[in-house]
């Protein structure tokens, strides 16, 4: 039989998550590959869900999404970030940011654009940039004094006649950078002078660490008109299975993400979106009791990762600690990964797969720290094994 699936999604046959998952379940080492959490979110924000779907909110709520769950978006931005956003005709409710993502790159991508991304990139930026026909021209993230950031020179580089956005992510999944205020003004500079959309990953927006400020980038001078604003549910409320998520944006923006949404789900579930319209207003002091956990979760795996010989990065932000592994005397993570059950029972992540460039990520390996403190305690008595 000839291969069925189109040419342009060949390369996305299974994702390394699924790989290292699987290996995981096979050899029950603790798993801080995939980033989801073990413990469930506010107590009463899942109450609220299981009362829309007692109390019959059941069907297609509107396609744009909830009102209530707009409105409290809405509030959120304005009340957090001072940016404000008319819940009506700037806000749209998706299936997880990674809808968002989707819509909108499908929505603003003609075949033939390019669309600038930084790498390590979530996986999905690529393949629905492969999707819209159009064409990724990564900037590398590297290690500069103890954090990941970028080249101004090799950004701008980058983008050429035929740019048409730059998708970026803050705080950084895998290197867990939260870029600054003058790594935003670099590339906002670049999208006012040459024209072009930031759509913007914001998903870890509240999980920043020792008093690191997220700073969107729509709030910085002349970007909110050309941002396409996106965060969800998932990763701030650890409710990564409800995949709700929201797109703020102006009005046109909206309206050509919608136009696409509209034909791959039409709408959102129901009943999550009464409960994280709630969870908005009411649980950010449970996010903030999260947060406090995470660091102190990122600190043990930093110690124990340490010890066992790995050079560490500390994440200002997301549940991920991006390694080199290198002093430990190996080069290829991904070798690495495969070997780590029977090395040491836990399951890690080569970051490697995330650049085009082989030899920038090759030595990377990333370890996610989202799971309970005695699970996190266990791994890192394991990772002991690998300095014996
Ligand atoms: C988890 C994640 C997403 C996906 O969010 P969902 O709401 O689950 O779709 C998008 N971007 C980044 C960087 C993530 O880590």
């Amino acid at each position: 039989m000839t291969e069925p699936l189109v040419r342009r999604m060949r390369g996305y046959g299974t994702t390394i998550f699924a790989e290292m998952t699987a290996l995981a379940v096979r050899t029950g080492a603790i798993n801080l590959g995939q980033g989801f959490p073990d413990t469930d979110g506010p107590p009463e924000m899942l109450e609220r869900a299981a009362a829309a779907i007692r109390e019959g909110f059941n069907q297609y709520p509107p396609g744009p999404g909830v009102p209530e769950l707009r409105q409290a978006v809405a509030d959120h931005h304005k009340e957090r970030y001072g940016l404000a956003y008319d819940p009506d005709s700037e806000i749209l409710v998706t299936v997880g940011a990674t809808e968002a993502i989707a819509a909108s790159v499908l929505a603003l991508a003609e075949p033939g654009d390019e669309v600038v991304v930084f790498e390590p990139y979530y996986d999905s930026y690529t393949a629905m940039i492969e999707l819209a026909g159009a064409v990724r021209r990564p900037v590398t993230l590297r290690p500069v004094e103890g954090r990941f950031t970028f080249d101004p020179d090799e950004l701008r580089a980058a983008v050429g006649p035929r740019t048409r956005a730059i998708l970026l992510n803050t705080p950084h999944n895998p290197t867990g950078t939260v870029f600054t205020r003058d790594e935003l003004e670099v590339i906002a500079g670049l999208c006012r002078d040459r024209d072009l959309v930031a759509i913007s990953d914001e998903v870890y927006e509240h999980l920043t660490f020792d008093g690191a400020e997220h700073v969107p980038i729509a709030t910085l001078d002349g970007m909110r008109e050309r941002t396409v604003m996106i965060s969800s549910a998932g990763k701030s409320f650890s409710v990564t299975g409800w995949k709700t998520g929201w797109i703020a944006a102006p009005p046109a923006y909206v309206r050509a993400a919608q136009t696409v949404k509209q034909f791959l789900t039409f709408t959102a579930s129901a009943p999550w979106q009464r409960a994280v319209a709630y969870a908005l207003r009411e649980e950010l002091p449970w996010v903030a009791r999260l947060r406090e956990t995470l660091q102190a979760n990122r600190d043990r795996l930093i110690t124990g990762l340490a010890a066992a010989g790995f050079r560490t990065y500390t994440p200002a932000g997301t549940y991920f600690v991006q390694t080199d592994i290198r002093p430990l005397g190996f080069d290829d993570g991904h070798e690495l990964c495969r070997a780590l059950p029977s090395l040491a029972g836990v399951v890690a992540i080569p970051t490697q797969v995330f650049y085009d460039d082989p030899a920038a990520g090759r030595h990377h390996v990333r370890f996610a720290f989202c799971k309970r403190p005695e699970v996190m305690d266990e791994a890192v008595a394991r990772l002991a094994a690998l300095s014996r």
